[in-house]
């Protein structure tokens, strides 16, 4: 590997570098490094500035929505000024404020199974940040099919769960093998959520894709973390990869064609 860090890296970088678990070669590696975040809202906010913070080259971000005035209580990469204008847009310009070593591929669209596998294969790493059970389980299958990890997140009132998906453990359809009826589960929009609560489970995620870029320490890897803002307490459950899994088994799909990514998310045997 070559290093090229460039004196204003190695002053902006400093606190990285001083560390024997990152130091210049683990920061060369975040700088080639790319993540792709999927939405710019509660969860990619802290996630895209974390990740921005930390050097990584290149940031993918994926939303088709505007920044809407009732976002601002807890996405907090978006201000009063970008009301109405596109998220990712919004996320490319507090990037670029915030560090020119960063390059951010504005994808203003929403997954479909037709761009998720070219966009997923196209990065080292993918932060789920999405809030709907369709694009989670898309994510979850191009990840596994192209061999990419995902850091992923949920959030619910003041409830989150963390977990990271590497090419080499349990997948999520694993651990959730169908998604929950549509209504049956309701979103932010409706139940409300505190604003904090994604800044801390984004921070989680944040963390997973940077040792995972730096390929140190351990990730949550077939461990279910939950973390509950109102008793504050941290609860971690292992699962198991599971041989029949539609993704990762046995007898595993290799494209996603066909899959219908609305309802239960099945995956016809
Ligand atoms: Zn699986």
């Amino acid at each position: 590997m070559s290093l090229s860090l460039d004196s204003t890296q190695l002053d902006r970088y400093s606190r990285h570098i001083i560390m024997d678990e990152v130091g210049p070669e683990g920061q060369q590696k975040l700088l080639d490094g790319s993540a792709l975040v999927v939405g710019a809202g509660g969860l990619g906010a802290p996630v895209i500035q974390y990740l921005a913070a930390a050097g990584v080259g290149r940031i993918g971000v994926v939303d088709d929505d505007v920044v809407e005035r009732s976002n601002l209580q807890r996405q907090v990469i978006h201000a009063d000024a970008d009301v109405g204008i596109p998220k990712v847009e919004s996320a490319k310009k507090f990037v670029e404020r915030l560090n020119p070593d960063v390059t951010v591929d504005a994808h203003e669209t929403r997954l479909d199974t037709d761009n998720v596998e070219e966009l997923v294969a196209d990065y080292d790493v993918v932060v789920d940040a999405s809030d709907n059970f369709p694009t989670r389980y898309m994510v979850n299958d191009a990840a596994r099919i192209h061999d990419v990890p995902v850091a992923h997140g949920a959030i619910y009132k003041f409830e989150g769960q963390v977990t990271t998906l590497t090419p080499d453990g349990p997948c999520y359809r694993c651990l959730f093998r169908e998604a929950p009826e549509p209504g049956t589960v309701p979103d932010c929009a409706t139940t409300g959520v505190l604003g904090v609560l994604p800044g801390t489970v984004g921070c989680i995620q944040a963390t997973e894709a940077v040792k995972l870029l730096l390929e140190t320490g351990d990730v949550l890897e077939g461990r279910l973390l939950f973390y509950d803002a109102m008793d504050m307490t941290f609860e971690t459950v292992p699962y198991r990869e599971n041989p029949d899994c539609p993704v990762c088994g046995e007898s595993a799909i290799d494209s996603i064609e066909g899959i219908e990514y609305s309802g239960g998310c099945t995956i016809a045997d």
